[in-house]
Formats: C-alpha cells, structure tokens, sequence
C-alpha cells in the first residue's frame, strides 16, 4: 500500500495561485485525472489534471514540456485521452507521474513558463466520465443503510444473515454512465399500487444514493484472483457516484434477483478521479463492533485492519426547481463517512475476483450507499423519509418524500485530518427532468 511521501507535505503551494485557497478542493496535494474538452470545441477528449480553479491539459503539456523519455511515455495515453491505459500500468506509474507533477507545479518551478498555457478555467472544461468503463459493479457496504431499508422491509430482520459474512453486490450497466451536470428524465416503469393489477408509467418514488466508485487500476486475467496482499495494489483511485433509483419499480422487480430496471436508467460520477495515492494522509484502520464475525480469511490481512478504511467525508445537497428560479443556494440533506462502510476497497476487489472473475482497468465498483449511524445521517430519501412516510422539510417550506422533476442533487466529499491539507472530489451533480410521454401503442396493446 502507498505511503506518505513528500508530494504529500501540507506545506506544499502552486504557482497556480487558485490551487492555494484553502478552500480549494485541489491543491497540490490532490491532483486528481479527468477526461474533457474545451466548452464549445470539437477536439479529441484528453486527459487532464484539475489544479486550483484550472486544468492542466495533459494532450498540451505532452507536446509544450521538455520530458524525459520516461515521463513522455506516460503522458502518451493521457494525451489522447486514453485513462484506461494509464491505469493499467499500475502504482508505480502514478507514483512517478504524481512526483513529477508535483514538482512541475510547485512555486518557483522552472516548468512553470512552459506549462502555464497549458492550463485551461475548469469553467470553460467540458467533462466526461473519466475512462471508459467497461462492467459495473454495486456494492452494498453501508450497513446502517442495509439495516434502516430492512427495517421499512423486515422490522424483525433488518439485516439477512449473509451480510457480515459476504460483501454483497449485483452487476450494475455501464452504458448508462454519465458525468456530472448530465441530468436525465424521470424513468418509467411498473409498479405496484394498492391496485390489483401493476401499474405502468412515470416512477412516482425517484430517489438518489449517496456513493464511492473505485475505478480499477491494473486488472487480473480470467482464472485468477487478486489476494488482500495486493488487492490496493489494483485500484487506481475513487469518484462521488449517485446509484439513482426508482423505489417504486425496485420494490415490484427486485425479487428474485434483484434491481434491474430501477437502477439502470442513470448513474452519475463525478469527473475527477481522486487517486490512491492522493488518499493516502487520509487511511484509518479497518475496526468491526465486538461480538461482530472476523472476516474469512480471503478477506482479512494484518494491513487491512491497520489502515484499510478511507476517511471520507460525504455530504449530500438538494437544489429544487423553485430554488434554482430564486437564485437560492442548495440546502445539505446530510453527511455521512466512508470509514462507517462495512467492507473495505480492498476486500471488494478480493471478493470479486475470489471465484476467477476478471476485472479490467477502468471497471468501477460502487460502494453502495452510504450512511450513517444517527438518524438524519441516511444516504438516500427512503431512508431520510422512512420510506415516504415523514416528508423532510426544507428550509424556504417545501417538503420531499421522494424527487420531483427539476432538483438538482449534489453529491460532495471531502478527506480533512490535523497536519494535511485537505482536498476534495468535486461536485457530482445531475437534475431530474421529465419523463418522456410512454410510447404504448394502443393497437399493438389491444393485439399484444
Ligand atoms: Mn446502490
């Protein structure tokens, strides 16, 4: 697992003087990879490094800086825009191009006259996803998530018996991925009402999860699996991800074999990946409640329990329709902690490859939702809401069971702790728009 070295020191500033703020989601000390093109452009994707309120576009320092044939080769993928290629090549790859940045763009850096127009405003950036991802992976680690939504479901058995025993997942669809700022339309679907027979149209009950991705670095060839030894060794670094649901549809299709079309219609990821090693100051040990099982063996090592956790702050904002009219600020919903996850990165990765399964560089492995232990600290509104039951209330006086066409969520996070500079993933935001009208053919019904 990496270790701190000195592109972590707090003290570190940039000649780029936005990256100096402390309110800064990237500093120095994050340097975090995003796919995008200048607002209003045709150019290819490429690959950039978001520093202070800019981005340094990798396709323009390839060409401008005066490289070593190291450094060179590392910057070829990123420069068209290729992540998944970079990611396959591993921690020391990112370890060497991360000093090197670093060092580019400290002040008083010599690089500095050859990389300053290789900056671009991140508010003239259009972001993508930031690799191709190729399979999809959710997880389901939030135990106080797992435990509220069993309550609304089985109050004398929140949590089934295979949880604190397996990590559970389903396969998510990657073809519906979308960068942050990509809203899309309300789903429809079926679902079952107080009606005798299902009914078909908008889903009524639209809600968000609150989530990490982790994105896979090097992958593992079908056959083999990756053991807890190495496991940190194969992710390349994490993004906000919000699982958006239709509850209503996942109430009537989940079973037997789970969410299908209630999770498919969009997932949102924030465009910067936020890497392993920028989240190294930020480890803490991985720590069970007594009384609860160790994991197996194939999921347990002596590293693990020392610092197999992420301290991660995650926060989750609403901005409704009538808000965005007044100019009115979005509101926090909550704030929960990725150190309260149940399973750590790594024992998802040794899991899922425990059977043979191949993983990819740029496969994404959703956390599953995120909440806390108090009440209010819910990383969705089925739970904030009790399943719909109390509506929240927000500050100007509207209230919310479940999403209405128009908000806007904005999913945050952060990593702060004593003597390191604090850094930030960016917003991953998306709003609900309108369902397209359902195209049913009356006559192709009647016949069907
Ligand atoms: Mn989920």
């Amino acid at each position: 697992m990496n270790r701190l070295d000195d592109t972590h020191d707090p003290a570190l500033r940039s000649w780029v003087a936005s990256a100096n703020e402390a309110a800064s989601e990237f500093p120095l000390q994050n340097l975090p990879y995003g796919r995008f093109r200048r607002a209003g452009s045709a150019e290819p994707w490429r690959i950039g490094v978001a520093i202070g309120d800019s981005v340094l576009d990798l396709h323009e320092a390839s060409e401008r800086g005066d490289w070593s044939d190291e450094i060179r080769a590392l910057l070829q993928p990123l420069a068209v825009g290729d992540l998944n290629r970079f990611m396959a090549l591993g921690p020391l790859a990112r370890t060497t191009l991360r000093r090197t940045l670093s060092q580019a763009l400290r002040e008083g850096s010599a690089w500095q006259q050859q990389l300053a127009p290789c900056l671009v405003p991140q508010a003239q950036a259009v972001m993508s996803t930031p690799c191709e991802v190729g399979d999809y992976t959710d997880f389901y680690t939030g135990i106080h998530h797992a435990t509220a939504v069993g309550k609304l479901f089985r109050p004398d058995q929140p949590l089934l018996p295979n949880y604190k025993y397996v990590p559970i997942g389903y396969h998510g669809r990657s073809s519906s991925l979308r960068a942050s700022g990509h809203g899309f339309a309300r789903p429809l679907g079926q679902f079952k009402t107080e009606a005798a027979e299902p009914q078909f149209g908008p889903c009524r009950r639209l809600d968000y999860e609150l989530e990490l991705g982790a994105l896979m670095g090097t992958g593992n060839e079908l056959g083999e699996s990756i053991s807890m030894a190495s496991a940190e060794d194969h992710l390349f670094g994490l993004v906000l991800l919000n699982d958006w649901s239709a509850r209503d549809v996942q109430a009537w299709e989940y079973q037997p074999l789970g969410p299908f079309l209630s999770k498919n219609f969009a997932t949102t990821l924030s465009p910067w990946v936020v890497t392993m090693e920028a989240l190294a100051p930020f480890r803490a040990p991985f720590e069970r409640p007594a009384g609860d099982p160790a994991p197996l063996p194939y999921l347990d090592s002596a590293d693990n329990r020392s610092r197999g956790s992420v301290d991660i702050t995650l926060e989750v904002w609403v901005q409704t329709g009538a808000m965005q009219q007044r100019d009115e600020p979005a509101v926090r919903l909550m704030q929960s902690n990725f150190r309260d996850a149940y399973w750590t990165l790594a024992q998802l990765v040794a899991h899922h490859t425990v059977n043979g399964c191949n993983l990819r560089p740029g496969d994404l492995l959703g956390s599953g939702t995120q909440s806390g232990p108090e009440e209010g600290q819910g990383g969705s509104l089925l739970e904030l809401t009790h399943g719909g039951k109390q509506p929240i209330t927000l500050p100007n006086g509207e209230t919310r069971s479940f999403l209405e066409d128009g908000d806007t969520v904005i999913l945050r996070g952060f990593c702060e702790r004593a003597g390191q500079r604090r850094i930030g993933f960016g917003d991953c935001a998306a709003t609900v728009q309108p369902a397209v009208s359902p195209v049913v053919n009356p006559v192709e019904r009647a016949v069907g």
